[in-house]
């Protein structure tokens, strides 16, 4: 199916498409649920979804126009004039150059290949209670990760389970050491992710597998009372989630004794040795009890985490079931401005778009994005913002109402990137350039979640 995307222009009334704003028609795709298949066929172990090649390595279609006549990605005065680094002229972080041409890509036609997994959540040894939980939940079939991670850690060994983000990996884990830890009462769990959302999502998701089950859980994030999570930890919970830096700070007060826990799972890696949390996670590493079973969660490979795993890891079983970037689910493309004003009406145009219906919108800082925010809602729309300067309360509850639909927009900074598991995000909007790729692949990856397709789009000036 392919459609245009038709916008009302806030000032002109007249219709244009985003298509046309863009410099190519914009490609929806049915949305995908987890495909599912009978067990036991010989595609049982392969990916679930197979995929052309990383876009990485591909270029646009050099035929595109962009709305000046020029192809879409490329402006003239870019082409022999490429700086290394780019200031993001507010004082902020140096941006690192990025191609334009890798923020277009059609979202890749991809061949559902069907998996067609080896287990039904039946078909583990884990508490009936936690079953039914999950078909509580919808979770009728296991995603690969959790096919083939789950009797791996019921089995008692180490994993390092490498899949793209939102392909299920907090259950993943999350199913074999409930069971575990309701099955031996002498054991305790600490999960660390990189950030406050992710911990409390993972909090919110262990909560509901293990409904019924009287299993305390404390949340260890920044911008949250320390005094609440002193009392949640005298409280001898049996699972702690937490960022890296909070949980440091409880063990140099003494109120976290790492010593009494013997399972460990660290979730997005890479992202957490990025964000330079490598020698916060060296550090609690080394104080988790050395008779322990470990689980190691990650997108992509590098030495850093080769290096982590092989010290802190005891024979690793590795589960891979990446199936290309992430990104390659993701329609991409270039949004030319010329003016401040010219890119708020743009922006205006796509927003009211019926395609467009769950957006987050990112901006380079906590005044711009301030900024923005209180603009959309001027223009009346069902707008939040979350940045550093919120308080975790006040980020918690943005994010519910984006997740309830009380509103459809969310403005961020980069906080926001990592990590958010908000279903059914349409667009993701780069108001501002990324700063590096990396951080670009994570700011998309907030759509085209779950084996949904998405649009990305970014803003550009075209200094003309
Ligand atoms: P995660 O990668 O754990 O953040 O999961 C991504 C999304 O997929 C979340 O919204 C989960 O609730 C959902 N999910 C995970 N596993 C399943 C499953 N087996 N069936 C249906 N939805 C799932």
């Amino acid at each position: 199916m392919q459609s245009s995307v038709t916008a009302t222009s806030s000032r002109s009334g007249q219709s244009r498409s985003a298509g046309a704003t863009t410099g190519r028609t914009v490609r929806h795709e049915p949305a995908r649920g987890f495909s599912s298949a009978a067990p036991g066929s010989a595609h049982s172990r392969s990916a679930a979804i197979s995929r052309t090649p990383s876009n990485e390595t591909r270029t646009s279609n050099p035929t595109r126009s962009a709305p000046n006549g020029a192809r879409s990605h490329v402006q003239p005065h870019q082409r022999n004039s490429r700086p290394a680094q780019v200031k993001n002229g507010r004082g902020g972080r140096v941006k690192q150059y990025i191609d334009p041409a890798r923020f277009v890509s059609e979202a890749q036609k991809i061949e559902q290949e069907i998996y067609i997994p080896q287990n039904q959540f039946q078909d583990f040894k884990v508490q009936k209670r936690i079953i039914d939980n999950l078909l509580e939940k919808g979770y009728e079939t296991p995603t690969p990760i959790q096919d083939q991670t789950i009797k791996l850690v019921l089995d008692g060994k180490d994993v390092v389970g490498i899949a793209n983000t939102g392909t299920g990996k907090t259950a993943a884990f999350a199913v074999p050491l409930i069971h575990d830890l309701i099955t031996h009462m002498e054991n305790r769990l600490i999960v660390m992710a990189p950030t406050r959302e992710l911990a409390q999502q993972i909090v919110e998701e262990m909560l509901s597998f293990s409904k019924g089950c009287n299993l305390k859980i404390a949340l260890l994030i920044g911008g949250a009372s320390m005094n609440l999570q002193q009392k949640a930890l005298r409280a001898m919970p049996r699972i702690v989630v937490g960022t890296p830096g909070r949980i440091k700070d409880h063990i140099g007060q003494g109120t976290l004794n790492l010593a009494t826990f013997n399972r460990v799972v660290l979730d997005e890696v890479d992202r957490m040795l990025d964000m330079g949390f490598i020698k916060d996670i060296t550090s609690i590493l080394s104080r988790v009890n050395p008779v322990r079973q470990s689980l190691f969660f990650r997108a992509t490979m590098e030495d850093e985490i080769e290096k982590l795993i092989g010290r802190f890891a005891r024979n690793p079983v590795t589960v891979s079931t990446r199936v290309g970037a992430t990104v390659d689910s993701i329609s991409q493309d270039v949004i030319w401005f010329g003016s401040a004003e010219d890119k708020l009406d743009k922006l205006h145009d796509i927003l009211i778009d019926q395609q467009c219906s769950k957006v987050i919108i990112f901006d380079d800082t906590k005044r711009l994005v301030e900024r923005l925010a209180k603009e959309l809602l001027a223009r009346g729309f069902k707008v939040d913002r979350i940045h550093g300067d919120k308080s975790q309360s006040q980020r918690s509850r943005a994010i519910k109402r984006l997740k309830t639909d009380e509103i459809n927009i969310l403005v961020a900074t980069d906080v926001a990137a990592r990590g958010l598991d908000v279903s059914d995000i349409t667009h993701v909007i780069n108001y501002s350039q990324p700063n590096t790729y990396d951080d670009y692949v994570h700011r998309i990856g907030r759509t085209g979640r779950a084996g949904k397709t998405g649009i990305a789009l970014t803003f550009m000036q075209s200094n003309r």
